[in-house]
């Protein structure tokens, strides 16, 4: 079938004309259905190359939970860096794909209890905590493991915060790495995580400002620190340009050269930006409607299988096969839930009944919080 997508000179500073320009051509090629998933392989390439590259000494593991496909997977762990994970689910993927378990850390500060026992058993040496519990727990099942404290850091401008729920301040991540110590495992660092989607470069300046103090103050405890993992929080772009992942790590360089000792180990988590914008979601308008003053469209992604994040205020650009004049939109998705609105007031071209609808940047929290409520299936993801 032919398709005919209003490409604007918008869409094109979000995602890479390559990656678009291979997305129409598949979605010319093939015979498989909307909706799916398209990746972008080189995509993800460049931004396993590009992520860490201009922080001295930086180790990168991939946040697993931000797409946990198989096959994208297996492509990160060609690229041979490593993986942040969280529980037994992650483990087990990455085991059937052959990932060792030094190539594996987990920086979820409370980890479950049947996880604890398989991390242990596969031998993955670095934890996350951030609680006296944890530390007990992280002695009964992994004694003697090697753990960071989660320090509580400024999370304003990302558009995804983190900070609510893990984290502690100086004062009680001090304490907590003698506890630790006292406890015989062996507190090696500090992680934080800025919020997910931060597009404000002056969280890393507050959030390693705060890590070396508590870095200074552990010293004098009797705790000598090596290990600085900086969480993840890279943003991609959804409808605006962002900073770039470079002018990022400069500064987080300079500002590690600056304030920690030499030859720390840095560890990098990123997620969203590993794989946010190589996605673009192949949907199909299934419906059409006035309601009051408001023009529904209906695809068939919605926030229930695949589209969470627009609950929590992302919002995407889309490439629609439509007429050259644009409308105001209600963007929902296919099941009968009043929840599930993906946004409103969307600009767009007017489609028709069956036409195609991409959706940039949706590589990242998209399939991985996608359920098939309501019976309609998780869109399958494809490789490109
Ligand atoms: C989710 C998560 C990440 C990844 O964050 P992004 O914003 O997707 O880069 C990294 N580390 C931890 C501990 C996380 O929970």
């Amino acid at each position: 079938m032919k398709h005919r997508f209003r490409i604007e000179k918008s869409h094109l500073k979000i995602t890479a004309k390559s990656t678009i320009r291979k997305t129409v051509e598949f979605i010319r090629n093939t015979v498989i259905e909307p909706p799916y998933l398209l990746m972008d392989k080189a995509k993800v390439r460049q931004k396993v190359h590009d992520i860490g590259k201009h922080i001295m000494h930086a180790e990168v593991f991939y946040a697993v939970k931000a797409n946990p496909d198989i096959e994208v997977l297996k492509l990160v762990n060609s690229l041979g860096i490593g993986f942040e994970i969280a529980s037994e689910g992650e483990l087990n993927i990455l085991a059937s794909i052959g990932v060792s378990s030094a190539r594996i850390i987990t920086s979820n500060p409370v980890k479950s209890f049947r996880f604890l026992r398989m991390a242990a058993e596969a031998g993955i040496k670095y934890y996350s905590f951030d609680s006296e519990a944890e530390v007990l727990k992280l002695r009964e099942y992994v004694p003697g493991a090697s753990v960071y404290v989660r320090l509580s850091v400024p999370n304003e401008g990302s558009e995804w915060p983190l900070s609510k729920k893990f984290a502690v301040e100086v004062d009680e991540a001090e304490e907590l790495l003698i506890l630790a110590k006292k406890k015989g495992l062996n507190p090696v660092g500090i992680t934080f995580h800025v919020g997910s989607q931060c597009t404000n470069i002056y969280n890393w300046n507050s959030a390693l400002n705060k890590a070396k103090d508590l870095w200074e103050r552990a010293e004098k405890a009797g705790i000598k620190l090596s290990l600085l993992n900086i969480g993840g929080g890279y943003p991609i772009r959804y409808t605006k340009d962002v900073v770039g992942i470079s002018a990022i790590d400069k500064n987080i360089n300079k500002l590690i050269y600056e304030k920690f000792p030499r030859k720390i180990r840095v560890l990098i988590e990123p997620g969203r930006a590993v794989v946010g914008d190589a996605g673009i979601f192949v949907t199909r308008v299934i419906g059409k409607a006035s309601r009051g003053d408001e023009e529904w469209l209906s695809l068939d992604v919605g926030v229930f299988n695949g589209l969470m994040e627009s609950v929590g205020g992302i919002k995407y650009t889309y490439i629609v096969e439509g007429s050259r004049e644009t409308r105001k939109w209600t963007l929902a998705g296919p099941s009968c839930d009043s929840f599930d609105v993906i946004e409103k007031d969307v600009m767009l071209p007017e489609p028709s009944v069956g036409s195609y609808v991409l959706i940039l940047s949706s590589g990242a929290y998209t399939i991985s919080y996608a359920s098939e409520f309501n019976g309609f299936s998780i869109p399958k993801t494809i490789l490109i």
